[in-house]
């Protein structure tokens, strides 16, 4: 079919490090509860529960180059938390992938920005609600190019950090992660089919906090890269 009533989306694209071709992404899968002191932090307590996982729409992806991108701030909150996280793109279909076998799925790695509108989502929590107005708004999901596996090695400890105005606001290390990349990958298939496409946001650390407008994020997680991006 190759006429529609209205024209359709461009697809949502991230430039991948040296590679001409770009990695066009299907879905936005994210993980919740993470790390142990964010866990605590939001005031609950950590423990080996199935993970939670939530989706955002693709195109609620930005992608940001290296120079640096815009945040727009969004409508309808007064409390915009950053959670800077590790995106693992994900470059081969697969279901009830076993953990063993889950790092040959990864294609690659991203900085990513998991952008919550917190007084939302403690508000939709609180009354057993979705997540969606607080997590799946437009623009709310800022991330860098991907850099292959194949250049990375597979990633299971580095620094991942961020800084807002240049103050530190969030530090930790990829091995801090309640569930590995791993066995969030098994896991998420064993719910999903997993297809090339796919981004997996994998949980923030702890120093979640509120930006205003004209404040520069800067986070990076070690082998990956830096995410620049300016709140408008
Ligand atoms: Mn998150």
């Amino acid at each position: 079919m190759n006429d529609f009533v209205f024209s359709p989306p461009p697809p949502v694209a991230l430039p991948v490090r040296g590679q001409h071709a770009a990695f066009a992404v299907r879905r936005v899968y994210c993980v919740g509860r993470n790390y142990e002191a964010h866990v605590r932090e939001m005031g609950h307590d950590p423990d080996r529960t199935p993970p939670i996982f939530f989706c955002k729409p693709t195109d609620a992806v930005v992608p940001v180059p290296d120079a640096g991108g815009a945040f727009p701030y969004p409508p309808g909150t007064d409390n915009c938390h950053h959670e800077i996280e590790l995106v693992v793109a994900i470059g081969k279909a697969g279901r009830d992938i076993p953990v063993a076998q889950a790092a040959g799925h990864i294609y690659g790695y991203a900085v990513g920005l998991d952008m919550t509108r917190r007084d939302l989502q403690r508000a939709a929590a609180k009354a057993g609600q979705p997540w969606e107005t607080g997590k799946a708004f437009d623009a709310s999901a800022p991330v860098g190019p991907i850099t292959p596996r194949a250049a990375t090695g597979v990633l299971d400890s580095g620094s991942i950090s961020l800084q807002v105005q240049g103050q530190p606001r969030q530090a930790a290390d990829l091995s801090q992660l309640i569930w590995s990349v791993d066995e969030m990958i098994a896991q998420l298939s064993q719910l999903f089919e997993l297809q090339p496409g796919d981004l997996i946001f994998t949980g923030t650390p702890e120093g979640v906090g509120p930006v205003q407008r004209g404040d520069m994020m800067v986070g990076a997680v070690d082998g990956v890269g830096t995410l620049t991006v300016t709140v408008t």
